[in-house]
């Protein structure tokens, strides 16, 4: 969420800022804002696209050699120009670039009011540059230090002063920084995306760090005052993949690079000999792993389907008990982290907050803590004992597609990891294997209906609502799907179970209210039918994605998408994929944004 990009060089800091704020913009915001040091230092701000930030930089801007930008989504005010950041001093010398929440603000605001300081925004952020002002006595990190050792809440900021041209200070807790050094400039930005054409020199901000950045150089302490000697680390990252190529959104291209992301989860994971999954980061825990008796899962979003989906999937292949939970309300229960338990926090950014406080909380209380995400490098990745990294590739769209596949995979071969130490034969466990491995040709099957998915979104888009029923590893699939189109398309649909359906929702079912139903033929095909056939009963119009070959559905449904025969437990993988294509091509003829749907994040840093 929000993105704060930095440079400090010899080349015209604002070509280079705006290109990194475009970089970020698939985090999500609202509005952005840039600062270059020049005598008069410059300031814009614009609400909306980067794109109009960009416009009015080109006409104006100095050529200055450092600079601070930012994308904004809005916490505390509304995204207008006078709350965007950068945000300045009563003296106007200071400008500060902020993401995260200030959680005191309130109090620190009334205090420096008092003191005689004058506000210009409505934002939580805006406390921090004037704190800064009260404790600067010409020294900038120790003013930094000293404000943000006031402040309760979360931050990564930049901070620059027009009496230290060339130096920057950033400083992060709870929202991401990375630090990029060349050899004649650095940089800092909320994730290696804005970095990579820079450098491939990189260090990664721990949280209560502050860093101070001139050009080639930095130095890092803690909040506390200790210094801390950390190394850059060497970065490898394809600036090639977050271009669109021939597609006309990146939700569309990672919907069709899901083959690939497969592909990749994969690789080099799979023992045919033993049956079984071979994953290099849960080694060191392997002992551990093994003892275990209780698994809980805490994710968010498109992350949490996941997780329910790897309930499912633990509970057939493991002798586990299982739980999921959503990471925003881990904090709530009151659960047993006992020894021999396990929390497996599933995030694609490994930045999101909700998951992060729930794994440090799972941390505290002593249980070993996994972590499964997609950016290598991020929080979670480096706080969790142990994990696996999805290898999706870059995500761009803010709606998780290929790294929902990608971590549905990897939860398959961790179950089957675990599964294979304890009960399940090696018959089992081949036969897991091999569906995984027929995976990718299969999508690739489904991808080539998507002329035929795109015209039943012309028939369905104007539904006003959509139920999507799904039982047992469909089930997931069916909340996965209702989300998707209800944030891509802006459809107000609902995803559940279908044994539910007689519980409550059978009773909005009217020729208006189509459904999709997920009805494979598996071991509950029987009993989706029947829930088909009352659905009919009342007149409610069907689409119904089915496994290839089947004849019985054909006069109860609507319409149907079929997807190639598979294990049971290994059908999730293709079956959301035409639902990620009916979501995609029903926001597309709906005039959605669909990359950037209307308030969301890609990288959700806010609790
Ligand atoms: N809380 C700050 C604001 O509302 C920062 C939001 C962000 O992370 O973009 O301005």
């Amino acid at each position: 969420m929000c993105g704060i990009v930095a440079y400090t060089g010899n080349q015209p800091a604002k070509e280079i800022l705006i290109e990194g704020l475009k970089r970020l913009e698939y985090r999500g915001y609202d509005s952005s804002g840039i600062f270059i040091q020049n005598s008069p230092p410059y300031l814009a701000r614009a609400v909306g696209k980067v794109a109009e930030l960009e416009r009015r930089v080109w006409n104006s801007a100095p050529d200055g050699v450092a600079g601070i930008a930012h994308t904004r989504w809005a916490t505390h005010g509304k995204p207008t120009e006078a709350n965007a950041h950068p945000h300045t001093d009563c003296g106007d010398k200071l400008f500060l670039v902020h993401n995260g929440i200030i959680e005191n603000y309130l109090v620190l605001k009334k205090r420096l009011l008092e003191a005689g300081h004058r506000f210009k925004s409505e934002t939580d952020t805006e406390v921090l540059v004037h704190l800064i002002e009260a404790g600067y006595q010409g020294d900038l990190p120790a003013a930094v230090q000293k404000a943000l050792l006031q402040v309760q809440g979360t931050f990564g900021i930049a901070v620059m002063h027009c009496d230290h041209p060339g130096s920057i200070v950033v400083a992060r807790r709870g929202s991401p920084i990375v630090l990029g050094i060349g050899e004649s400039a650095s940089l800092a930005a909320s994730d290696v995306s804005a970095l990579a054409q820079h450098t491939d020199q990189v260090v990664y901000l721990e949280d209560n760090e502050i860093a101070c950045l001139e050009p080639g150089n930095f130095s890092i302490t803690t909040l506390d005052n200790r210094s801390v000697n950390r190394g850059t680390t060497n970065l490898e990252y394809d600036v090639e993949s977050m271009d669109r190529g021939s597609f006309p959104h990146y939700m569309l291209k990672e919907i069709f690079e899901q083959p690939e992301a497969v592909e990749n989860a994969l690789r080099g994971r799979l023992n045919h000999a033993e049956a079984v999954a071979k994953l290099g980061g849960l080694e060191s825990v392997q002992e551990r792993l093994l003892q275990a008796r209780h698994l809980i899962i805490v994710s968010c979003g498109t992350s949490f389907y996941a997780g329910l989906f790897g309930r499912y999937v633990f509970e057939t292949l493991t002798d586990l008990t299982v739980e999921t939970e959503l990471a925003s309300e881990f904090r709530y229960r009151k659960l047993n982290l006992r020894q021999g338990t396990v929390v497996l926090a599933i995030s694609q950014s490994g930045e999101t907050a909700d998951t992060l406080a729930a794994l440090r909380e799972a941390k505290r209380k002593g249980a070993l803590v996994l972590g499964l995400v997609n950016v290598v490098g991020s929080t979670i990745a480096r706080e969790t004992h142990a994990g696996v990294y999805s290898h999706a590739g870059i995500e761009v769209g803010v709606a998780s597609t290929k790294s929902f596949l990608s971590q549905i995979t990897i939860l398959t071969l961790m179950a089957l990891l675990i599964g294979r130490s304890r009960d399940l034969s090696y018959e089992e466990g081949h036969e897991i294997i091999l569906a995984l491995e027929r995976v990718p040709e299969q999508i690739r099957e489904i991808l080539k209906q998507a002329e035929h998915i795109r015209q039943l979104a012309v028939k369905y888009c104007h539904a006003e609502h959509f139920l999507f029923i799904g039982r047992k590893y469909q089930y997931p699939i069916a909340l996965e799907g209702a989300l998707k189109l209800k944030e891509i398309a802006y459809i107000h649909s609902e995803g559940y179970a279908a044994g539910e359906m007689k519980h409550g929702p059978i009773a909005l079912i009217d020729p208006k209210f189509p459904t999709l139903a997920l009805a494979l033929e598996d071991g509950s095909y029987e009993r989706i039918v029947s829930n088909i056939q009352e659905i009919h009963a009342r007149e409610g119009h069907i689409l119904a994605i089915t496994t290839e070959g089947n004849t019985t559905l054909g006069d109860l449904a609507d319409d149907l998408i079929y997807i190639p025969r598979t294990h049971e437990a290994v059908a999730p993988l293709l079956s959301v994929v035409p639902l990620q294509l009916f979501a995609y091509y029903c926001g597309v003829l709906l005039g959605r944004d669909v990359d950037k749907p209307r308030n969301l994040a890609k990288s959700v840093t806010v609790e």
